[in-house]
């Protein structure tokens, strides 16, 4: 059965829900906060919800990006939207078949553990259908908030959606 309750912690997507999406961004001053991401986070933390990224990062993987830019680009989110109490990163590609990569659960496993909580009480917030096959494979609560790039098929199969930040977090507090 799937937790209906507060969540004991979020979990979320990094490219297209936290940030705009630049693809394979290895610069940090183009890193922008997606639009109400600040305070839909820190009325989280007000709640004591402990906060992740879970996040693909195949550009390592393609060598689009080195580990060294990426870890500026997220020292950057982190100092426009965090403190997160961890972040968990998938460096490889599709071709690696590693257990992390996003729609498998690993990196939800992993930020589960690092923060104490059980998987199944954690939600999941993403802009794309991996990020929500993620969750439910983990046994965790996703929650799809698309962008216009968002395939309609994912929206359509997303078991639970809402238009922007701000609603999946109210959603969350019940
Ligand atoms: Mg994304
Ligand atoms: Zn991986």
């Amino acid at each position: 059965m799937r937790n209906s309750g507060r969540p004991a912690a979020v979990l979320f997507d990094r490219d297209g829900t936290l940030v705009i999406d630049v693809p394979y961004n290895a610069e940090p001053a183009l890193v922008e906060p997606v639009p109400g991401a600040r305070t839909a986070l820190d009325r989280l933390r007000r709640e004591g919800i402990p906060l992740g990224v879970v996040t693909n990062q195949s550009g390592v993987a393609a060598g689009l990006i080195s580990v060294t830019a990426l870890r500026q680009v997220n020292r950057r989110v982190d100092e426009l939207l965090g403190p997160f109490g961890v972040w968990a990163v998938c460096p490889h590609g599709e071709a690696d078949g590693c257990a992390c990569r996003k729609p498998r659960p690993g990196l939800i496993l992993r930020a589960a553990h690092v923060l104490g909580v059980h998987p199944a009480r954690c939600a999941v917030i993403g802009d794309i259908g991996r990020d929500v096959e993620a969750a439910t494979a983990a046994g965790a609560r996703g929650i799809l908030v698309p962008t216009l790039e968002t395939l309609p098929g994912e929206v359509t199969a997303a078991p639970e959606t809402a238009p922007d930040l701000a609603t999946a977090v109210e959603r969350l507090l019940g």
